[in-house]
């Protein structure tokens, strides 16, 4: 296993705060190495609540997530971030890409901070590119892209440090069928090449038939399919 979320149990406080709401109960997801997983579930059922304690985003108020074994919760902040920032690639609905750079920029940013040379950078976010079939579109900035290849930007820079685990939080979400297609085709043809695994969650169920695995999460439990 890669990741494992271990009986996780996750209460938030009631708007008038007197009650609690119980959005994951004592509940176990165990993601395999090269898989493409999917969560279900209805809106407000928690999905993007377990996709951020999986990855390191929010802590549960019970339960263990671990890493190849290693409870996230025993490393020390740098090991932390470093795992959220070279083992894990986050793709959101809303790709959060930064308007005043270009794609090129934009999917390159992540190797930058790491401290990667340009050149190196530059290669790999022009690599990946071409891989989600958008060469030409390097020097355009977000707002020059049509919403599907605002995702594909957004998809290529979460691989641009090499995950092992790309969490996907509805990437399709905003987008008409025909992209969504498209994108997905682009992220499951990656996984070959690139060794990634996948969690994504979707509220679609032809999206979900693709994965290997299904988990439905209802009433804070989480049900394999
Ligand atoms: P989903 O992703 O399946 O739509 P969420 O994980 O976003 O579900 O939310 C699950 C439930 O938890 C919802 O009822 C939501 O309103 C509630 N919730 C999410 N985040 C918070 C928060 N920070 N504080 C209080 N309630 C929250
Ligand atoms: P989609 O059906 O994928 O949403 P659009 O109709 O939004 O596509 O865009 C079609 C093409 O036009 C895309 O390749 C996109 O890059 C280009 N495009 C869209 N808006 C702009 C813009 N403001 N400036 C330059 N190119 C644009």
């Amino acid at each position: 296993m890669i990741l494992e979320g271990k009986n996780i149990t996750k209460q938030y406080k009631t708007e008038s705060g007197n009650g609690t709401l119980t959005v994951l109960d004592d509940t176990s997801i165990s993601i395999e190495k090269g898989s493409i997983s999917t969560v279900i579930g209805v809106s407000g059922s928690g999905k993007s609540t377990l996709l951020h304690i999986l990855g390191g985003l929010d802590k549960p108020n019970t339960g263990t997530v671990l890493w190849k074994n290693d409870s996230i919760y025993d490393m020390n902040r740098e090991s932390l971030a470093s795992f959220r920032n070279n083992k894990l690639g986050f793709v959101f609905q809303f790709h959060h890409l930064l308007p005043e750079f270009t794609a090129l920029e934009n999917i390159m940013m992540p190797a930058l901070i790491r401290g990667k040379t340009p050149e190196k950078a530059g290669q790999r976010a022009n690599y990946l590119l071409e891989e989600f079939g958008i060469p030409d579109r390097a020097e355009h900035r977000p707002t020059q892209l049509s919403g599907g290849e605002q995702q594909r930007v957004a998809m290529a820079r979460a691989l641009m440090n090499s995950p092992d685990l790309i969490l996907a939080d509805e990437p399709t979400g905003n987008l008409d069928e025909d992209n969504t297609s498209v994108i997905l085709d682009y992220l499951f043809n990656l996984r070959e090449i690139e060794e990634v695994s996948i969690l994504l969650i979707t509220h679609e169920k032809e999206i979900a038939n693709r994965s290997d695995t299904i988990y439905q999460l209802s009433k804070g439990k989480l049900e394999i399919l």
